[in-house]
C-alpha cells in the first residue's frame, strides 16, 4: 500500500476528526465521511481532562482552545442534601503542574469546531458531509481508488461496527442523563463558575459547570430511567420533565429543586454502552471512539477516550503496527478507565452507610492524596 494511499474514517464527530488530525501530523492523508449534512451545534458540556488536553496540544489546538474553555480551579463533590463539600480535587493551574496540561470545561460543539477548523484548513484531510458509510466497501465507489483501511469513528449506534465479527453490543444502561443549561444569572447561590460541582444523592447525582463562550452553566443529572430511544436530543414537555425529574431529586437542597422546577427546556439522553468484543475486521476495518467502547459518564471519560484512540490509531500505523496489535493496546486502558467509571457510579449513588462511610473517607484525605488518584488517568502519555 502507497503511503499516499488515504485512510477512510466514517464518523466527523470528536474521534473522526481527531484521527484526521492525528493521520495528518503523521503524514498520511484521509477522507472523512459524515453523515450529517452540516456538523451542527448539538450536544451541551464536556469536560477535557489533562489526557485529552495533552493530545490536543500535540494537534496545535491548545491555543484555539484555551481561548473558548474555562479551566476549573477544583472539582468539588459536594452533599446534594446539605450542599456540604465533601471533596476537592485540585485542578488549575495545579493539573497544568502535576499532569503537564490543562483541565478545560466547554462545550461539545466548541471542540466540535476546533476540530473542524483545522481538518478544513489542512490538506491531507478532505471532508464529505451528508455521506453515510455503511459498508466500508463503499468507499471505494466515492473516492474512486481503495482506502489503506477504514476507520469505523461512527458513535454508540455504529453502522460501521455490523461489519465486525464479535464486535460488542450497544445496550441501554438503565441509567438517563437530563441536561439543561441556564444563566449565570439564573444559577442558584450555591453555583460557583469557577468549579466543576458533583452534587451526589442517593441514587442521582449532578454535575454543574460553566460554559464560557455560551456564559452559561451547564447542568447534567444521572438518574435511572426507562427511556432507551436512540437519540441525543429528545426534549419531553416540560411537566413530564418537572415530575420525572424532581421526583429522582425530591428531598435535595432547596436551591437544586428550585432550579428543576424552573427548568424550561432539559432534554433527556438515553446512556447506551458499548460490551467488550472485536474492534477490527483484519487490517480493513478498525473502530474507535463510541463506536468501540461507548461508556457511561462516571468517569467523564468519553470525549477522553476517543481521542486516545484516534491519536495513538495513527501513531500504531505510522510506525507500522497492525490494527490488532493497537486494539489490544487500547483495550487494556479502557477496561482500566470503565472500571474507574463503574467505582464512581457505586461511589456518586451511595446510600444509607456506605454514603456515610464514603463522605468520611473523602473529607479526610487531602487534596494531594486525592489528586495521585487520577495520575494514572490524567498523566497518561500516549504512544507517539
Ligand atoms: C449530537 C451529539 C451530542 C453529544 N452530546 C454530548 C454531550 O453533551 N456531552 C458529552 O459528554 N458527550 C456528548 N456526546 C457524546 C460524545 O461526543 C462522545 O461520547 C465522545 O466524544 C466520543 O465521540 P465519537 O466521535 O466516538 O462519537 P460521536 O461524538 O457520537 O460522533 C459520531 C459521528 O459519526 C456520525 N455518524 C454516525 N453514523 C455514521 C455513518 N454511518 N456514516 C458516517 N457518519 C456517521 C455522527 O453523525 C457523528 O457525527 C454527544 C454525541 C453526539 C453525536
Amino acid at each position: 500500500m502507497q503511503q499516499g494511499t488515504p485512510v477512510a474514517i466514517a464518523g466527523a464527530g470528536i474521534a473522526g476528526l481527531t484521527a484526521a488530525l492525528s493521520f495528518a501530523r503523521k503524514g498520511i492523508p484521509s477522507e472523512i465521511f459524515e453523515r450529517t449534512g452540516a456538523l451542527k451545534e448539538a450536544g451541551a458540556g464536556l469536560q477535557l481532562s489533562p489526557n485529552a488536553t495533552r493530545i490536543l496540544t500535540r494537534l496545535g489546538l491548545l491555543d484555539a482552545l484555551e481561548e473558548i474553555w474555562s479551566e476549573p480551579e477544583t472539582i468539588n463533590l459536594v452533599d446534594g442534601r446539605s450542599l456540604r463539600t465533601i471533596a476537592a480535587v485540585p485542578a488549575g493551574a495545579f493539573a497544568r503542574n502535576r499532569w503537564n496540561a490543562p483541565y478545560g470545561v466547554l462545550h461539545r460543539a466548541s471542540l466540535q469546531n476546533v476540530l473542524l477548523d483545522a481538518v478544513t484548513a489542512n490538506p491531507l484531510c478532505r471532508l464529505h458531509l451528508g455521506q453515510p458509510i455503511e459498508s466500508p466497501g463503499s468507499i471505494a465507489g466515492i473516492i474512486g481508488k481503495e482506502p489503506r483501511f477504514t476507520v469505523g469513528a461512527d458513535g454508540v449506534w455504529s453502522d460501521l461496527r455490523q461489519h465486525v465479527q464479535g464486535a460488542g453490543k450497544a445496550s441501554f444502561s438503565g441509567n438517563v442523563a437530563w441536561r439543561l443549561t441556564f444563566s449565570e444569572a439564573d444559577a442558584p447561590a450555591v453555583f460557583d463558575a469557577t468549579k466543576v460541582m458533583a452534587f451526589l444523592g442517593n441514587g442521582c447525582h449532578l454535575v454543574v459547570y460553566p460554559l464560557p463562550q455560551q456564559h452559561l452553566f451547564n447542568l447534567v443529572a444521572i438518574t435511572g430511567g426507562a427511556d432507551p430511544s436512540k437519540t441525543w436530543d429528545r426534549t419531553l414537555p416540560a411537566a413530564e420533565v418537572k415530575h420525572r425529574l424532581l421526583s429522582a431529586f425530591s428531598g435535595w437542597h432547596p436551591q437544586i429543586t428550585g432550579l428543576l422546577q424552573a427548568a424550561e427546556e432539559p432534554t433527556i439522553w438515553p446512556l447506551w454502552a458499548v460490551g467488550d468484543g472485536a474492534w477490527t475486521k483484519g487490517e480493513d476495518l478498525v473502530l474507535i471512539g463510541d463506536a468501540a467502547h461507548a461508556m457511561m459518564p462516571f468517569a467523564a471519560q468519553g470525549a477522553a477516550m476517543a481521542i486516545e484512540d484516534a491519536f495513538e490509531l495513527a501513531a500504531f500505523v505510522a510506525n507500522g503496527k497492525t490494527l490488532s496489535a493497537f486494539a489490544d493496546h487500547r483495550k487494556t486502558r479502557i477496561a482500566r478507565v470503565r472500571a474507574r467509571g463503574a467505582f464512581n457510579r457505586f461511589a456518586y449513588h451511595a446510600r444509607g452507610p456506605v454514603r456515610l462511610g464514603r463522605d468520611l473517607v473523602l473529607s479526610l484525605r487531602r487534596p494531594e492524596s486525592l489528586a495521585a488518584d487520577f495520575d494514572w488517568l490524567y498523566g497518561y502519555e500516549p504512544k507517539d
